[in-house]
């Protein structure tokens, strides 16, 4: 309920633009967005790269219009060739989500989105670097996952995210499970009918080792996201002498102390770092997934005054 809730009002534009218009909220999301511009993110990104790989996501989500998925691609842009500059193209990517290059725009949706992409995933190339092509509610599951599919014929390299709590995602972990093939397993931050995803807890753990089974099996990079102990430890476990090696993903602000041990144990960790002024959406899908960042969060607001 307080989470159907909470992700309700991370998709509400009035909302959206009460609170990333007030000031004094940008301290309290600094745990899980580092800032709003790109001096801020690489500000960030320098304490992590010593010990972690990163994936970088400029925020930014349902644009409304095509001068807006523009000034995104362009953002992109921008974003891939400070990477260069600062020499990280081979420990710094980048995330990207379709909706906000223009997959809802009312008109030609599909061209622009995947002419966005393709400039992005071409600065990317030239520069180095990978791109994972993010997931978002499941209305957009066949149409993202039809994207990534065009642009990997030009840019093989292109990762998917698959979510654990629908129920197709099986079948899309042994569709995406071949050579080459990068898939980021995560559970799913959208909230879900019924009807296309499990509900409970235990159902949506469950198919995620289902599904990872799957991924680990094949023969592409499973990327594992979860900060679930017992998932990451099931990774290390099918992972441990497996051919392609694997990577485990968490996101900035969750778990650093275990980002920080499990690299120092050897293992391959990314952590996904988002940046921009766009960040209400991206942050209530964190209020969401852990009811005690909800208290964190009202707390300090009280304190502040
Ligand atoms: C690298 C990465 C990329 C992602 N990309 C996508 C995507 O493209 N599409 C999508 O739908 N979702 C994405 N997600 C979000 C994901 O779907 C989950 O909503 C999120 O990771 C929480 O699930 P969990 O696997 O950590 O398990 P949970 O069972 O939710 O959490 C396990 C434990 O992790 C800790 N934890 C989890 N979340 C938080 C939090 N917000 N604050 C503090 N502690 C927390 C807690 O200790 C919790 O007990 C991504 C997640 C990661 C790590």
């Amino acid at each position: 309920m307080l989470r159907s809730t909470l992700l309700a009002a991370g998709r509400s534009p009035r909302m959206r633009a009460l609170a990333e218009g007030a000031a004094p909220l940008r301290p309290l999301v600094s745990r899980f967005i580092p800032g709003t511009d790109l001096d801020a993110a690489f500000a960030a990104i320098r304490t992590l790269v010593p010990d972690r790989l990163v994936t970088v996501d400029h925020l930014g989500e349902d644009t409304t219009d095509r001068a807006q998925a523009e000034r995104i691609a362009t953002a992109y842009l921008d974003l891939l060739r400070r990477i260069d500059v600062e020499g990280l193209a081979d420990r710094v990517e980048v995330s990207v989500k379709l909706s906000a290059l223009g997959q809802s725009l009312a008109v030609d949706a599909e061209q622009i989105t995947l002419d966005g992409a393709r400039r992005v995933c071409a600065e990317a190339a030239a520069v180095g670097t990978t791109v994972t092509v993010d997931m978002e509610d499941h209305t957009t599951t066949d149409a993202t996952l039809a994207a990534v599919h065009a642009l990997r014929a030009d840019f093989p390299s292109v990762g998917a995210v698959l979510q654990s709590q629908l129920r197709r995602t099986e079948g899309d972990c042994r569709a995406l499970a071949g050579p080459g093939s990068r898939v980021r397993l995560c559970k799913g931050a959208y909230d879900e009918p019924a009807s296309v995803a499990y509900r409970a807890k235990g159902e949506v753990d469950a198919s995620y080792a289902r599904c990872l089974t799957i991924l680990m099996a094949g023969e592409g990079l499973p990327m594992v996201a979860t900060h679930d102990p017992r998932l990451v430890e099931l990774a290390r476990r099918l992972g441990r002498d497996r051919a392609g090696g694997y990577e485990l993903q968490m996101l900035y602000g969750v778990r650093p102390d275990a980002q920080r041990a499990l690299a120092a144990e050897g293992e391959r960790m990314r952590v996904y770092l988002p940046y921009g002024s766009e960040w209400f959406g991206y942050f209530m899908r964190r209020l969401a997934e852990r009811p005690a960042n909800v208290a964190f969060f009202l707390r300090s607001l009280v304190t502040r005054g």
